[in-house]
């Protein structure tokens, strides 16, 4: 790796991003990022939802040309999509008309490969990427894991210099992941793959410490690499080496850290406009108790709370940050810490614990007011759930502001606050009350 001598592959300086919002200040996504990718190396871009990770890369990709800032790709500054880039999703997004090997080849055919090399190239990437004898089969015929084998196949078949990797194993089962990321790897190794430089983008602290040379940790609110570490550990690596494990819990520390004042472009997130995770109340009652009985009495280290819960960490940071949302914990420097109403609430029977989380969720959840007031308001006590998500998506990306609404509709049921109607997409009240009023 004579990363002094060869010229970085992408340079990123001053990135900014920011969104327009029509009736306040604009919406901050990224602020002042800088990013070099060498050749020879893997990076993670590491980051909570919603810290403008997808967004970072789609600006590497030049498929968003960022608001401010210099991009450039081998020295050049950056105009349109890059040459030599290639992009892996979550979502695997396959052509379901399409044979495997189809889909493969899709990437060359907008190169203008002929066919006959289209054929033999996607039969290398194929049998590389190990679904060697499923050319013929159709997505549907596929498990998710080789799905995603897919996606990395049709991302290889075009030789790219990078290769980039959005949260790519996150909807895949643990042990699939698992294989999937341990596979990637030794082919990297080996050298057997058309490939200058990975980033992937995760939230998944693990994986990032499994697979990456270094780590981007993205803080977010706005979005900002905050800080850098190098993975000085050889492959294949052990995660139960004391050393990994300590690295993990830094990173954990490092994550949960209270947030240093936003800067005031910040501030320009209101109460309104936070993204929601939708966590059942029936897990963040079962969270509350376990945090509360033995043997955490109220102060857990995140890290061992997910492995004695079975959980991904990864899966853990959002369930934390709900019940700091909602006053009933606060996350810091890796624990997460049960406060006096999360105490009440473990302790309170059914109905009481329904009254406090009501009182939670009216405090800090302004959404769920503003919802109310507008069934308060209308004759029929009826509000279609377009109009707010159509002001969820001023300030967020659709698919935030489906998760948002999803998480306000399952609170504001189980606090009583309204109803929804799925079928009309309607909130509403209960029978019951509507019965009183009139
Ligand atoms: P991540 O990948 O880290 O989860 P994203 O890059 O998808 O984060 O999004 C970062 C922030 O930018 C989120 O708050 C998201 O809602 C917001 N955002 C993304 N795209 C848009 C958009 N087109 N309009 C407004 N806000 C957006
Ligand atoms: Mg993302």
């Amino acid at each position: 790796m004579d990363q002094n001598v060869s010229q970085p592959l992408v340079t990123v300086r001053n990135c900014r991003q920011s969104y327009h919002k029509e009736a306040s200040a604009d919406l901050v996504v990224l602020d002042d990022v800088d990013l070099t990718l060498h050749e020879g190396e893997i990076v993670a871009l590491l980051g909570r939802s919603g810290s403008g990770k997808s967004t970072l890369l789609r600006i590497v990709s030049g498929l968003l040309k960022p608001t401010s800032g210099d991009v450039r790709w081998r020295g050049e500054p950056l105009r349109g999509p890059a040459p030599g880039v290639a992009m892996v999703f979550q979502s695997f997004a396959l052509f379901p008309w399409l044979t495997v090997q189809e889909n493969v080849e899709l990437g060359l055919e907008a190169l203008g490969v002929k066919k006959d090399e289209r054929e033999e190239r996607s039969e290398e990437a194929i049998d590389l990427i190990g679904l060697g004898g499923y050319d013929t089969a159709y997505p549907k015929e596929l498990s998710g894991g080789m799905r995603q084998r897919v996606g990395l196949a049709r991302a290889l078949v075009v030789h790219p210099d990078l290769l980039l990797m959005d949260e790519p194993f996150s909807a895949l089962d643990v042990l699939t992941a698992e294989t999937l990321r341990t596979d990637l790897i030794d082919l990297w190794m080996e050298k057997k793959l058309p490939l200058k430089s990975i980033l992937i983008v995760t939230h998944n602290i693990e994986e990032a410490v499994l697979m990456a040379d270094r780590i981007l940790v993205f803080s977010s609110n706005p979005g900002r690499v905050a800080h850098e570490l190098k993975v000085p550990f050889a492959h294949p690596r052990n995660r139960f080496d004391p050393a990994f494990r300590q690295m993990v819990d830094d990173i954990y520390g490092i994550m949960t850290r209270r947030a240093p004042k936003p800067a005031p472009a910040a501030t320009a997130r209101t109460g309104f406009a936070t993204p929601l995770h939708p966590v059942s109340t029936n897990l963040i009652s079962g969270l509350i108790e376990t945090l509360y009985g033995a043997p955490y009495h109220g102060r857990a280290d995140l890290p061992a709370l997910a492995a004695a819960l079975q959980y991904e960490v990864d899966d853990l940071l959002p369930l934390g940050e709900t019940l700091q949302l909602l006053g009933f914990a606060v996350l810091e420097e890796g624990d997460l810490i049960l406060t006096e109403t999360g105490k009440k609430f473990a302790d309170a029977e059914t109905e009481d614990r329904k009254e406090i989380f009501t009182e939670q969720l009216r405090a800090n959840v302004p959404l769920v007011n503003a919802i109310r007031a507008v069934i308060d308001q209308r004759s029929n006590h009826r509000a279609s759930a377009v109009r707010f998500r159509d002001e969820l998506e001023d300030n967020m990306s659709p698919e935030y502001a489906d998760e948002t609404l999803r998480a306000v509709i399952s609170w504001g049921r189980y606090a009583e606050i309204f109803e929804y109607d799925e079928e009309a997409q309607q909130f509403g009240l209960e029978e019951e009350d509507e019965e009183e009023e009139a």
